[in-house]
């Protein structure tokens, strides 16, 4: 069945959805895996938690990036090996340690937590293995860091590394994530060349194991029909080359790379329907199912877009890209086309996704879609606002069938 179809077939049953495309998701792994083959790929479940979108991207091979404690433990359930599964997030309190040490690779996230990490090992009688977040003294495009509320400054992590004072913690691998969604790759490549850098000092400074660099994530995808995609095969070779130099003094040490919205975001759309059209003093306004309270993200570009005076404002991931980082479609072939601003159902004038923008001339129960709605989608909304009822999340499988 077209996408058209599948749209159509299931708005008849719910006014608002989203709808993931499992052969997408597929496609999309599969692009890094083919580029990047000897790196190990960690999916950042906090950019979608369905489970099969998540299940799917496991079976790619892919490990978790899990941002808390029950994200732990979803990928335990779906069957992920501890080994695979990488903690790290800030705040963990003592019940999260303790409900993580044993099914995942705990990051610890700052000097204390480590003592933390320390004093649950020493009460289960253990030595455990763990990596830390860096704060590096660098950024992408700068070579001096600042202050930051993730991970331990850089500057603390070589005594750290050279004399661990805790008995019963190891650590044997690093963590460093600065950005998101990047599309220069040159960008990337001197962000992971300092990264190399980083812990090739690290090596002949503390003389410590590294297991593995997990270098975050910053792989980007295309949100507006303006941007151009990352150079994916330029980056792969990159770190390709990097990763030899890299072996001939550490041959065993991994290298991880995060990513949520590459392997998910252009996967996945938001549909609605019309539900009332009104014009008032001159403007029309098409009134959709759960907007705000659906899919977040366009309300909050629409919102920036007012009251920044930048043609440009700058990015605050995952809740704004860019104005014109999604699409409103219709399912309307060729016709009449009006210019109409795009309004949600809630009772509130913020409620607002799009203002007059031309589109064909819609009507009660018409369908609009909105693209780059796979990731930071379902999971970042406020659903519960004025006690609607909520979208459900579709998943589109290999075979063409649709599941809840
Ligand atoms: C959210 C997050 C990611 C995923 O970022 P994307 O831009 O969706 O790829 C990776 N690593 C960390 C530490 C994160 O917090």
């Amino acid at each position: 069945m077209k996408l058209g179809e599948v749209i159509k077939t299931q708005a008849e049953k719910y006014d608002s959805f989203y709808l993931y495309n499992q052969v997408g998701i597929i496609k999309s792994t599969n692009i890094l895996k083919e580029n990047f083959p000897q790196v190990e790929f960690l999916y950042s479940i906090k950019s979608n938690s369905n489970n099969h979108v998540v299940n799917t991207i496991f079976n790619q091979n892919f490990g978790a990036d899990a941002a808390s404690l029950g994200e732990v433990l979803l990928s335990h359930e779906l069957g992920l090996g501890s080994d695979k599964i990488y903690y790290s997030a800030p705040g963990k309190t003592i019940a999260d340690i303790k409900g993580a040490i044993e099914k995942s690779i705990i990051i610890a996230d700052s000097i204390d937590e480590i003592k933390r990490i320390d004093t649950v090992s020493k009460e289960l009688g253990k030595v455990t293995k763990i990596g830390v977040r860096i704060n590096p003294n660098f950024s992408f495009t700068e070579n001096s860091g600042g202050s930051s509320k993730f991970g331990i400054d850089e500057e603390l992590i070589y005594e750290l590394l050279a004399e661990n004072q805790c008995k019963n913690i190891e650590i044997n691998g690093i963590h460093i994530h600065l950005k998101s969604q990047e599309l220069n790759a040159n960008i990337l490549e001197q962000y992971y060349n300092k990264i190399f850098t980083l812990a090739t000092n690290l090596k002949e400074k503390c003389n410590c194991k590294l297991d593995y660099i997990n270098m975050g994530s910053g792989i980007g995808i295309e949100y507006s029909i303006n941007d151009n995609p990352l150079d994916i095969k330029r980056l792969g070779q990159f770190v390709a080359n990097k990763l030899e130099e890299l072996k001939k003094t550490n041959p065993n040490t991994k290298i991880l790379i995060e990513v949520g919205r590459y392997a998910i975001g252009k996967n996945g759309l938001y549909v609605t329907k019309v539900v009332d059209r009104k014009t008032s003093y001159g403007t029309t306004f098409i009134i959709l199912k759960n907007t705000l309270n659906g899919f977040i993200r366009p309300s909050i570009a629409n919102l920036i877009g007012k009251y920044s005076t930048d043609k440009k404002p700058i990015a605050s991931e995952p809740l704004f890209t860019s104005l014109d980082a999604f699409q409103f479609l219709t399912l309307k072939e060729s016709g009449e086309k009006e210019k109409v601003t795009l309004v949600g159902n809630l009772c509130t004038a913020t409620d607002v996704i799009a203002e007059d923008i031309i589109m064909p001339k819609l009507c009660y129960g018409d369908i609009v879609f909105m693209t780059n709605a796979g990731s930071y989608g379902a999971v970042l909304t406020p659903m519960q606002f004025s006690t609607q009822e909520k979208p459900v999340e579709l998943f589109v499988n290999t075979s063409g069938e649709v599941v809840e």
